[in-house]
Parts: C-alpha cells; structure tokens; sequence
C-alpha cells in the first residue's frame, strides 16, 4: 500500500492491517552468504575462556558495524577483553531495546572433537564450532539486524541498543558486571532480548517457542570431611573417605522441596494445553499439589530438565580425595553444582541440607563466588512478550511458552536492574540428545535454526521499536 493510500484509509486501520514486518520486508535467501560469511568469520576467532581473547571478536564487529555508519564503543576492564556497544537512534518516544550476545566461548578438548573446533566446518547443512550454539549464533544475530536496520533506514521509537559482551563464561568482573556498574547508561534499557530459549520442534515441525523469564541461580557448595590420618590397613570409624561419600550419596539423593513459580505453573500450564493426552495430565498433575508426587518421581526418573525447574538442585560433581592406596587422608573434599530457585532462601537451604547430610563432621562450606543475582521473573504480559506470541505465530504457527532456565546468563543482572530480559535461541529437536549442543563436543548449529534465529530476532525488534 502507497502512504497516499494509507491515507485514504482510517489511519487505525491502516496501523493495525500494514504492520512494520510489511513495511520492512527482508529477502532472507539473498542475505544467506553475507550471513554465513560473518558467522564463519567469528567463529573461526578462538575466544575460549580463559583467557578468552574477546577484543579480536569486538573489533570485528566494529569494523563491520562503522562500515556502514553505526557508530560503536568498546570499553575493556582488561584490554584483551573488550565489550562492545552500538546503539541506532529513535525517536525517544520509548525506552530503548537491548539486544545482545557474549563474545567468549567455553574452551574444548580438541581430541574429542571429530572436526577442527574452530574452523566453522560446513557440512549436511550444519556448522560445527564452538561457540555456533553458544552464543555467537546470538552475536552473529545482533549485528545481522543492526546491519539492516540501517541499510533499510528502519524508523524507530525506541533506541535499538546492541551489545557483544566479554565473560559470560564465568568471568562476568570483565563482561556484565563491569558494564552494570560502570556503564550503565550506555545499556540501560526498558527490554532486553539475550540467549537462553530455543524453538522446539518434533517431528519436523515447530511444536513451542521457549521464552525464558527467568533463570535458576548457581549456588555451589564445598563439603569438607576431616578425620585422622593413618594405616590403610586399620578401619576407621573416623575414616574422612567414608563420611564423605555417605555426605555425598545423602545430598545426591535428596528430593528437595517441588516448587512453583509464576514461570514454571505457565509453563507447564501451556504445556499441557499442546500436548497429547498423556503427557498433558502429566503437566496438569504436577500443578496439584494432591497429585504432584507421583509425576515428580516420573521427571526426576524420566525427565530431568523438567525436575531440575522444580526445586533448588543438588548435584555431586567433583571429588578429591586420597593420594596413595594405603594411606588413609586427613581430608576428603566434594562439590556440590547447587541451582536455586529465584526465589531461594539459601541460608536456610544450607541449614537444611546440613540436617539431611547429618554428621558433625561434614562441613558445609558455601560458594563465595559472586554468581548471579537473583531477581523476579520478567513479565509476560507487555509489548516485548506479546510480541514473541506475534512473531512465533508468524514464523512458526506455534505458541509461545514463557520459562525459567535451569542454567545461568547474562540476563540475571540486567533483571536484577530492573531491566526485562528475555531468553530466546535457535531450533533445537526436542528427540535430539546433548549431541552438538552448548558447552557439548561438535557443537553445531543448522543454517536454517541459524537464519531463523535471525529472523525471530529481526521480527521482534520491528514489532516493539519501528515507528
Ligand atoms: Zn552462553
């Protein structure tokens, strides 16, 4: 339709029936080798961490980003670690939109990989390399939409601001963190759209949209026994070894409270909604706490990645003890991975948990890591979530489920200021294993789960910030 035309009808109409997606239409299949070719390009920069090296994919990014007009800031607490920033103008008639993605990647064992790690292998239509999952698939997406924003002189009523962080991976002093306390309003925004979510799909078709709200907090925890030393050849009733493996298999199967948030009772409540019979009076069963028990018994045996969204989570994960067969140690130590729900009232957990370990001499020794903050889940119900609805109903015809990750991002600091932030990600099969995914050896991602990630991206920003 001609503006003159837009005239011509009632301009409510004319807003509601023309919206911003026609106006800015993006032919895709042209812009797949310029996609691909940036993909591979930052993908082939080894920004393991440690010691992650982000500067090399910042200035990248830069280089692309002032070629075409956008103007860029780095800012580095270390300079090999720069942050990058980008911000296209609006009208200031909203708040802006953050989006973003982190530039480091966790490091591989090579000799487990079956391709080069970084060498952006293409192959059967997917690309293997660390990092293509997790996140420059989310960085590549940043600068992609950028990058047309401005070619397509994209009007806009709220800042599109983006940022490419440093230190996800554990180091978050040099990448969020920093920018939170010494940046802030060059990222300060009223939403914000990061990794965390996926597009699930079964049997071929796209079956939800994962949005995540919110996120479970890393709480890990040391047990520390201690007993005498001595002869291997002498039982101990104060043997360190002993206390700590009965600590051990005592917290590694330990219940923990089942408990819903606004997060998980709509996720499972819309879960329920799509699915077969079966499995929907599973999910409907595990919101009423007179039959929760039994379904929760069934995710802890048959699905873990929903038991884990029910309750602060303890699981054993490293042990270190002894040094010679027949030396008994004066010291045995075990970790404990520890997600806690938001919400978690953690000095009262660890009070619980020294109860259900039960022996004096364990000592319960709490993570002093900064971690996460933990904050309220982001809201389901203003323009940037229903914008998610509108989208995944036009790219997919599938629902949108708003979640809470049982992992960690940079979208728990920027709640905690208040900012909504939401995790959003690539096609993942829901049949497929851990095979190619995050963190996991021959991570890949498909061409297809890329550019649509993309596109999801790409529709969101026009739906909540073109004019
Ligand atoms: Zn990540």
């Amino acid at each position: 339709m001609t503006a003159l035309g837009c005239l011509a009808v009632l301009a409510a109409l004319c807003g509601g029936g023309l919206g911003a997606q026609e106006r800015y239409p993006v032919d895709w299949a042209k812009l797949e080798p310029e996609i691909l070719e940036r993909f591979t390009t930052l993908l082939k920069i080894d920004s393991s961490n440690p010691p992650g090296n982000e500067t090399r994919v910042a200035e990248v990014v830069e280089a692309a980003l002032q070629r075409e007009g956008i103007p860029v800031q780095l800012f580095a607490l270390e300079s090999a670690r720069a942050n990058l920033v980008a911000r296209l103008k609006g009208n200031g008639s909203k708040r802006p939109l953050l989006i973003m993605g982190h530039t480091d990647v966790v490091g591989v064992q090579r000799e487990q990989w079956s391709v080069d790690p970084f060498g952006a292998v293409h192959k059967d239509g997917l690309i293997y390399s660390r990092g293509a999952n997790d996140d420059k698939d989310h960085v590549v997406a940043g600068l992609m939409v950028m990058l047309l924003l401005k070619r397509m002189h994209v009007k806009l009523d709220r800042d599109v601001i983006f940022l490419a962080e440093a230190g996800e991976e554990g180091t978050t002093q040099v990448g969020i963190d920093f920018l939170v306390s010494h940046h802030w309003p060059d990222i300060e925004a009223e939403y914000a759209m990061a990794e965390g979510g996926s597009v699930i799909e079964a049997d071929g078709r796209v079956h939800h949209v994962l949005i995540n709200v919110t996120e479970k907090a890393p709480r890990g925890a040391r047990l520390i026994a201690r007993g005498p030393s001595g002869h291997g050849s002498r039982p101990s009733t104060q043997n360190a070894i002993v206390h700590l493996s009965a600590a051990v298999a005592k917290a590694g199967a330990w219940q923990t409270p089942l408990r819903l948030n606004e997060a998980t009772r709509a996720y499972f409540e819309r879960l329920a909604a799509i699915s077969p019979p079966r499995e929907a009076a599973r999910y409907r069963a595990i919101l009423d706490p007179a039959r929760s028990a039994d379904v929760d018994r069934y995710f802890f045996e048959h699905e873990p990645g929903h038991y884990t969204l029910l309750r602060t989570s303890v699981v054993p994960t490293m042990l270190q003890a002894g040094f010679r067969v027949n030396v008994i140690p004066s010291e045995a130590e075990a970790y404990l991975d520890i997600r806690a729900l938001p919400d978690e009232d953690m000095p009262k957990f660890f009070a619980e948990l020294r109860r259900v370990i039960n022996d004096p001499t364990i000592e319960v020794v709490p993570s002093q890591s900064g971690g996460r903050p933990a904050a309220p889940p982001s809201r389901t119900d203003n323009v940037m979530f229903h914008a998610f609805e509108t989208v995944s109903r036009m790219m997919f015809h599938a629902p949108v489920l708003p979640g809470m990750l049982a992992g960690a991002t940079d979208c728990a600091q920027l709640r905690a200021k208040g900012v909504a932030c939401y995790g959003f990600g690539p096609i993942a099969d829901s049949g497929a294993g851990p095979l190619g995914g995050a963190h996991s050896d021959d991570e890949n991602i498909s061409v297809n789960a890329l550019e649509k990630l993309i596109e999801f991206l790409w529709n969101a920003v026009i739906e909540v910030a073109a004019s």
